[in-house]
């Protein structure tokens, strides 16, 4: 399980939308399972269907997350025309240990969907999201 605010949530919703018809993607860090800040991130691959952080980005946000003691909690990424499951090249490219990994589908743009999913070596699982409210 990962827990989100529902103000990230929606900024994730919000992210995939603004970089449509492109995908976009970010880093989600926080402590334990609760997500607490949300780094949206350059796709240097500028493709509708392939995602890839930038490097020196995606250290910088690592780094601060270490600095402020909270951990690189999910990787998500958007889907704006596909359902939100990972693609045989997500699951392929999901290296990274031990985050989650979230997918925003705007395949129907009227109710965006977002999914979170663990894939160790291949093998995908759902995982259930909750929503907090603000103030929790
Ligand atoms: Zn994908």
């Amino acid at each position: 399980m990962i827990s989100i605010p529902q103000e990230i949530h929606d900024g994730l919703i919000a992210h995939a939308r603004q970089g449509f018809p492109l995908e976009v993607c970010g880093i989600l860090g926080g402590t334990g399972e609760t997500v607490t800040v949300a780094y949206p991130m350059t796709n240097t691959d500028a493709s509708n269907e392939h995602f890839m952080m930038e490097p020196k980005e995606q250290f910088a946000v690592v780094k601060e997350l270490r600095a402020s003691g909270l951990s690189m909690l999910a990787i998500y990424h958007s889907h704006p025309e596909t359902p939100a499951r990972p693609s045989e090249e997500d699951i392929r490219l999901a290296l990274t240990p031990q985050v989650s990994y979230l997918i925003v589908s705007l395949a129907d743009p009227a109710r965006p969907d977002v999914k979170s999913y663990r894939i160790e070596q291949g093998v995908v699982a759902a995982e259930p999201i909750a929503i907090t409210a603000e103030d929790e």
